[in-house]
């Protein structure tokens, strides 16, 4: 049997070590985290004792790959030329941070075209990771699926193969999927997980895939609301969240619960989960 990699989102207002430490009490050995507040702002400076620590704590416990997430507040496709420009420089600057964790996802909501049209929003997502990528950098940025909410982008499996084909540096991206997000989008995750996965495949290549975002929706398919759920308290539904776990093309990726819980309503999906791989014996 395989090993379930598995973690929740972290607060990171008490450094490196801290989640660290978190993560090993929760069962997770991996985690993702805010590079910043979550409403964006200035980033404090990286305490390189703490980090260093973390790492020799994650080396020791073989962590898998973290899943940083970037502020919600950065839109890489809005309308006005300053917001673009923070979200440029917001990105670029989480990216020169990460490297201090090297080899880890940087995750991002592809972001709200707010009127301009999902084409003009893939233009502008492509020319904005055109020019933060570099060649050195080890974090791979992961492009988000989105529920469809209001004008995001990203809402359709060709959306993000569409900003991928327009990025030069495209080895430095993959895609986080996020079991919610496609469910409201309209993906059947529920009755068809096999072809929801096959048209991953033919659209953007399952390869591409590197980490799951899994929660449960408060909303059924299709309603493009993007309200997370417990798991197993949503429409989703823990049977149908324990085939994404143990699916033989997912089975070994990073899963990142962003329900609503605290630490023990964690710690208990953490267990459950890990229970559902042990049943599945994949
Ligand atoms: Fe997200
Ligand atoms: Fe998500
Ligand atoms: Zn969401």
């Amino acid at each position: 049997m395989s090993k379930l990699h598995i973690g929740c989102h972290l607060s990171n207002s008490k450094g490196y070590l801290a989640m660290g430490k978190e993560a090993l009490e929760l069962d997770a050995d991996t985690f993702a985290f805010f590079t910043r507040n979550p409403r964006g702002g200035k980033a404090k400076d990286i305490d390189t004792k703490d980090v260093e620590s973390f790492l020799s704590l994650y080396n020791e416990h073989g962590f898998a790959k973290l899943v940083a997430h970037a502020p919600y507040t950065l839109n890489p496709c809005a309308a006005k030329e300053n917001l673009r420009e923070f979200a440029r420089d917001t990105m670029a600057d989480d990216i020169r941070r990460l490297e201090f964790t090297p080899n880890n996802y940087y995750n991002f909501h592809p972001g709200s075209h707010v009127g301009q049209g999902a084409e003009a929003g893939i233009d502008l997502i492509a020319d904005l990771l055109n020019t933060v990528l570099y060649p050195e950098q080890t974090t791979i940025v992961l492009l988000e699926t989105m529920a469809g909410k209001g004008s995001e982008v990203g809402r359709t499996f060709e959306e993000i193969r569409a900003i991928i084909d327009k990025v030069k540096l495209g080895d430095k991206l993959g895609v986080c999927l996020d079991t919610c997000h496609i469910s409201d989008a309209g993906y059947d995750v529920i009755g068809n997980l096999d072809g929801v996965l096959d048209e991953f495949d033919r659209v953007i290549g399952i390869g591409r895939l590197k980490a799951i975002h899994l929660n449960d929706s408060l909303n059924p398919p299709a309603s493009h609301k993007d309200r997370h759920a417990r798991i197993g308290e949503g429409h989703i539904g823990l049977e149908a969240l324990s085939r994404v776990i143990n699916h033989p093309k997912l089975k070994d990726l990073p899963f990142i619960l962003e329900t609503p819980n605290e630490h023990d309503g964690y710690k208990k999906e953490i267990a459950l989960l890990r229970a559902e791989r042990e049943k599945a014996g994949v």
